[in-house]
């Protein structure tokens, strides 16, 4: 029996008569093999997972569905599943562990979070991976009292995120797309072929089969997009920063730049004081309510940037009324950016791309924005109420990601993107990039970090969530010394716009007592002993590390959620086993990460499709029932009984946010008849998996572009409890808010960066465009480490969770170093050859491959392959780790030790964004006879109970037996 409802392809395939015989249950639900978020039709026979089919009427994937998709079978079947909960006997990281009882593990996990949460609640550290319920995690770290909290976001691409969020109020991927529809030139930066891959691949399908546009990736390695580019530019990691810049110069000298876009829509026109050494110098000069002023051209005055009839001047000195000078924004970025070092010239060394192309390229996007200009009949009305015939756009797109974001110079990188997309006047217009609701947002959003001093204290919840967005000094999560408050050093002068917070730093600060000590570390998804840490040998230190004076770890207690016996289960002290994505309820929400469109709002969720054969719970549920134990204001409700005794689900459903705001939007109201905004619907979830388990609306017409400004869009989106207030959203081609820390460096206002960090503050709070070197290419002797090394993320692979499965194990087995073919000739390198690859931090033995797609200078792997011998119940000589490795071992989670011998983290200094792609190398061959990756490791013991893992993993012969009365089942997994 199909599930309640069906889609309308799904009523197509009953009126063709399509077999579905094969399955007596077909449930729709969400993909979780990797972080797009598709529709899926899972296929039940006996209880059992026959077969998973992309769901059509889906609007992410629209029934495509990709290799690692259709292999979820296999993930759900994996012999590396977790039991049941585990306690640990024996020393850390010998994975000698006991199974224990639920009541028992969350009473051991109530009585070590009880006894801190009512003495210092930031002796917490809750972090989560690659997960989906920040929504949760955030709102439950803030209930339990510790600002110690974040997730993924700073290890991927806060750079990428705080930097669209600070300039346009909204970003790439979940926040934006490109007019697959209407663009004619599409450039890509730094993305991995995983990331958005089933839209990205259907919108390059939209793009390549309708003509006429140009799809141009700028990447160092030629595989996934990059390969199927009508242009690939191998750029040198790091410089993407300088060629986009260099794109700007030339379009400024040709003065193909957008100006009435750029009057119209950012803040280019607002005038800037000049007035250096002044407390108030590089800040917007403003009226007495506090609006920026501009200097009408026609009236020759200096007036409001609001005035709609002004005809603002973008360039030249300007008088103020107090008789300093000011300049328009426009007129610094272009100043900067018209900077000889940033010339098409100055920049081909650096970046590996001849001037020619960077001049054919600026070219090629400037006739793309002015010459193809794309016209969308439909009358629409902006802010001021003016009304526009017909929608107006210029057709160039781009999109960027990890590439860009993982280097110490991201954040810059990324907002010189924004600045060339706004001078083209491609921000949400036809043809360009696409907000997908719920931004844009004010630059940035009006949530600013809680866990100061006063807003933490025992026994209470702090009065906001952890991360938020700040936007001057004061807002710094910092001791009155100016010393970190948050164990990650997010927030302080350190990387004062961290808005994922710094996973990359949390185990290093924990064991080092760096800026406080914590007790707990409590940790979902992430593998942090492996794969998810830079210097993976040397948090394994940390991990089991004791002091000496009382023979303790370090790190006192560690508690670990997943799904599979992955490296980080050896290190922890108590395990709580989750299930997979198929057996538990979960939310996809626009308080968190939803799966919206640029014509549509969009949330989802997952449902239980099968029933857990294994005594594991789901985290959410855990966390619901643990906050609960714990008497979290949030989760009990005055008499002390469960405020949500139905668990996860009752939570969802019940839980507000604020009045008639829940974690999912769709069926409000008591009827189920609201969208966005609404009382409970008690039917909620039914209506949603009656649905597919998911629910859009679409934005009206007039309401589609221009949303930042579009009157139609900024009352919709108030309606849909989106944004508070429907103002216009200027966008920042001049930052004033980084003006405002480096004020606070060169001694302005309360709150000034202790002495050692002033310059770097100054430094790299430019209000303006920047590139600089990356951090440790800086530090390091480029001669003795004259290569980058970087990772790439497989279509067929997702983190560390495809290389357990049966399937996607077959497409990457194992992983070699990626050496361009004329490189390796010169270092006496050939196929296969094993070879030495040595950082500043360390040193690893690895197979070579080579090839031709990839930057001269850069070498690359598989991001993940490798594994520890004995992990996700492989068997201890599979190829993941006897041959397959990770380039963690030769990152380091700190820069290399300055003049005054202290060591910033290997993060951008403005959001302390992971720097993975930092990396500096040298590659050596060594003698013929090695056979195994170097480091290895003791192999883990499997953790009790697990299935032993055949040689052979076969899925589905007992199907075949039951067709075709073929008895032979051998290996099956369970
Ligand atoms: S792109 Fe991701 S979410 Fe979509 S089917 Fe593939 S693995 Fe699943």
């Amino acid at each position: 029996m199909p599930d309640a409802g069906k889609g309308s392809n799904d009523r197509q395939d009953a009126v063709l008569g399509l077999d579905t015989s094969s399955a007596d249950r077909i449930a729709r639900t969400t993909c979780y093999m990797c972080a797009c978020r598709c529709g899926i039709k899972v296929h039940l026979k006996d209880g059992r997972i026959r077969y998973i089919e992309g769901n059509r009427d889906h609007p992410v994937n629209k029934g495509v569905l990709c290799a690692k998709g259709s292999a979820g079978i296999m993930t759900h079947y994996s012999p590396a599943r977790l039991r049941k909960p585990l306690r640990r006997v024996g020393p850390r990281g010998s994975g000698e562990y006991q199974e224990i009882e639920w009541d028992e593990a969350m009473a051991i996990a109530t009585d070590w979070l009880g006894a801190i949460r009512h003495s210092d609640p930031r002796k917490l550290a809750f972090f989560t991976g690659r997960d989906q319920s920040q929504a949760l995690t955030g709102w439950w770290a803030s209930q339990f009292g510790t600002p110690n909290h974040a997730a993924h976001g700073g290890f991927c691409s806060v750079n990428m995120a705080a930097a669209g969020l600070y300039t346009i109020g909204g970003s790439f991927w979940e926040f934006g797309e490109p007019d697959w529809e209407h663009t004619r030139y599409f450039l890509m930066f730094g993305v991995a072929e995983d990331h958005d891959s089933n839209p990205i691949k259907i919108g390059l399908g939209k793009l390549k089969s309708r003509g006429g546009a140009k799809f141009v990736s700028v990447n160092p390695v030629r595989t996934g997009y990059s390969a199927i580019a009508d242009e690939w530019i191998g750029i040198r990691p790091g410089t993407d920063g300088l060629f986009v810049l260099a794109l700007i110069q030339e379009l400024l000298r040709a003065g193909k730049i957008d100006e009435e876009y750029l009057c119209r829509y950012t803040n280019a026109p607002w005038l800037v004081i000049q007035d250096e050494g002044a407390a108030d110098h590089g800040l917007f000069a403003r009226d007495a309510a506090g609006q920026p002023l501009v200097f009408d051209s026609v009236t020759q005055v200096v007036t409001g940037a609001h005035q709609v009839d002004a005809r603002p001047q973008l360039a030249g000195k300007v008088s103020l009324a107090d008789g300093r000078w000011a300049v328009p924004a426009f007129h610094l970025v272009a100043r900067r950016c018209l900077e000889p070092q940033y010339s098409a010239d100055a920049v081909a060394a650096e970046t590996g791309i001849d001037a020619d192309v960077i001049r054919r390229i600026a070219a090629e996007l400037a006739h793309a924005a002015f010459e193809q200009t794309v016209v969308i009949d439909q009358p629409w009305t902006d802010w001021a109420g003016r009304r526009h015939d017909r929608m107006i756009g210029r057709p160039v797109a781009m999109h960027a990601m990890r590439g860009i974001s993982a280097h110490t110079n991201g954040f810059h990188t990324c907002r010189a993107i924004h600045v060339l997309q706004m001078l083209l006047g491609a921000v949400d217009s036809p043809g360009s990039f696409r907000y997908k609701p719920p931004f844009p947002r004010p630059t940035p959003p009006a949530i600013k970090p809680t866990g100061s001093a006063a807003q933490v204290q025992a026994g209470k919840p702090m009065p906001g969530p952890p991360l938020g967005f700040p936007t001057s000094p004061q807002d710094l999560l910092v001791e009155a010394d100016g010393t970190p408050r948050r164990l990650d050093k997010a927030y302080s002068w350190e990387a004062p716009l961290a808005s994922h917070g710094l996973m990359h730093q949390v185990i290093r600060n924990a064991w080092a007592g760096d800026p406080h000590k914590i007790d707990t570390l409590f940790l979902f998804m992430a593998n942090m002993s492996w794969n998810s840490s830079m210097n993976t040998t040397g948090t394994i230190e940390m991990l089991t590390d004791k002091d000496p004076a009382t023979g303790d770890y370090r790190i006192p207690h560690i508690i670990y959620s997943d799904a599979y016996a992955s490296e980080m289960v050896a290190y922890a002290d108590l395990v709580l086993p989750d299930t997979t994505y198929l057996e538990r309820w979960d939310c996809i929400s626009l308080l968190d990460r939803p799966i919206c469109d640029a014509d549509g709002v969009a949330d989802s969720i997952r449902q239980p499709v099968v029933a857990p054969d294994r005594d594991v719970r789901p985290f959410q549920e855990v966390l619901i029932d643990l906050g609960t134990r714990l008497g979290l204001p949030g989760l009990v409700k005055e008499d002390g009984s469960p405020r949500y005794p139905g668990g996860f689900p009752d939570y969802l459903v019940h839980h507000e946010r604020k009045p008639g705001v829940g974690m999912l939007a769709g069926w409000r109201g008591a009827a189920g008849d609201r969208q966005g905004v609404g009382a409970v619907n008690e039917g909620q979830l039914d209506a949603y998996v009656a649905n597919g388990c998911f629910w859009r609306h679409e934005i009206p017409a007039e309401a589609r572009y221009f949303k930042h400004v579009n009157r139609a869009y900024l009352d919709w989106s108030v309606g849909m409890g989106l944004i508070d207030k429907a103002e216009p959203i200027a966008l920042q081609l001049y930052s004033e808010v980084l003006q405002k820390f480096r004020l606070a460096a060169e001694g302005h206002g309360e709150v000034q960066p202790p002495e050692q960090h002033r310059e770097r503050v100054r430094t790299y709070f430019d209000p303006l465009p920047l590139w600089y070197m990356p951090f440790e290419e800086a530090a390091i002797a480029r001669d003795a480490f004259p290569l980058h090394a970087i990772t790439q993320r497989p279509m067929a692979m997702y983190h560390s969770w495809g290389s357990q499965n049966a399937w996607l194990r077959q497409i990457h087995g194992e992983n070699r170093l990626h050496i361009h073919r004329a490189t390796a000739a010169r270092l006496g390198i050939a196929d296969d050859d094993w070879v030495a690859v040595t950082s500043h931090h360390g040193r690893i033995k690895v197979q070579a491959k080579l090839m031709d797609g990839v930057n001269p200078n850069t070498v690359w792997t598989w991001n993940a392959i490798g594994k520890r011998s004995g992990a996700w119940n492989l068997e201890p000589k599979a190829g993941e780790s006897q041959r397959g490795f990770l380039l963690n071992h030769v990152i380091s989670e700190l820069l290399p030790v300055r003049g005054d011998g202290y060591r910033y983290g290997n993060s951008d200094p403005v959001t302390g964004q992971a720097a993975w792609y930092d990396l500096r190398v040298r590659v050596e061959k060594i003698a013929a006879g090695e056979s195994v990756s170097e480091p290895q490791f003791a192999t883990l013991p499997v953790p009790p109970h697990l299935p032993e893992r055949p040689g052979v993993l076969r899925y589905g012969a007992g199907f075949r037996a039951a067709v075709h009365g073929d008895a032979e089942a051998t290996g099956e997994t369970k």
